[in-house]
């Protein structure tokens, strides 16, 4: 069975028209650009639980959406 994507743009949408990635806050401390780019590009706290995401549309409007998704569950919390 498929996962679905609501687009606010599209519809809902089958889940392989996209690309996602994980999106988290980072520290304060870190004021470095590049050292916080560097954190965003290849470090993911990987949750087990309710996540912030990042979605591309890359086969539909080619907008970016943010969602709260369970990684468990595949379950969306929150559309943002
Ligand atoms: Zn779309």
């Amino acid at each position: 069975m498929s996962m679905n994507i609501s687009c606010p743009f599209c519809g809902d949408r089958p889940l392989e028209e996209f690309a996602y990635g994980e999106v988290y806050d980072i520290p304060e401390s870190i004021t470095d650009p590049d050292e916080r780019n560097l954190d965003r590009a290849f470090f993911y706290n990987n949750t087990a639980g309710v996540q912030r995401e990042a979605w591309f549309h890359s086969y539909g409007c080619r907008r970016w959406i943010y969602i709260q998704r369970d990684t468990i569950t595949d379950r969306i919390v929150k559309h943002e």
